[in-house]
């Protein structure tokens, strides 16, 4: 089990990388240009990641634009594994979300400031983190 955060914002992406590490080794970059190479590097060693956290609102590639890269490249590999991405916004862009839900893009998504009881219910909801890791004491 393995997950990424991707957030150009240092103090959001520690929170969401301190939150994920009760559960799984996390890996963490700044850029869509980072995450999008960082996925490909995991794919070519087939170790895919279990989940990506994609912040939307990023300068240069956004989120968007990275996670639609992502799902490519996992396509040209005709991956098996396809990563859950929850994508990371401010709770004033819900048309963005939808847009990414809707094209079937992204698995969920999570507003800031990201509440640890919302991540664990969409961890579970996903089957992403084993049942015993999710028990309330470790939180
Ligand atoms: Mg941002």
């Amino acid at each position: 089990m393995k997950a990424l955060v991707v957030d150009d914002c240092a103090v959001a992406r520690e929170l969401l990388v301190l939150a994920l590490e009760n559960y799984t080794e996390v890996d963490q970059v700044e850029s869509g240009v980072d995450a999008v190479k960082m996925v490909e590097a995991a794919l070519d060693s087939d170790s895919p990641y279990d989940l990506i956290c994609m912040d939307l609102n990023m300068p240069g590639m956004t989120g968007h634009d990275a996670l639609r890269l992502i799902r490519q490249k996992e396509a040209d590999r005709s991956s098996q594994h396809l990563s859950k991405i929850f994508m990371v916004t401010a709770s004033s862009s819900p048309d963005d979300m939808m847009e990414a839900l809707l094209a079937g893009d992204c698995d969920d998504y999570l507003t800031k400031p990201v509440l640890m009881n919302t991540l664990k219910e969409l961890l579970q909801k996903h089957q992403i983190a084993d049942p015993v890791s999710l028990k309330p004491s470790t939180l």
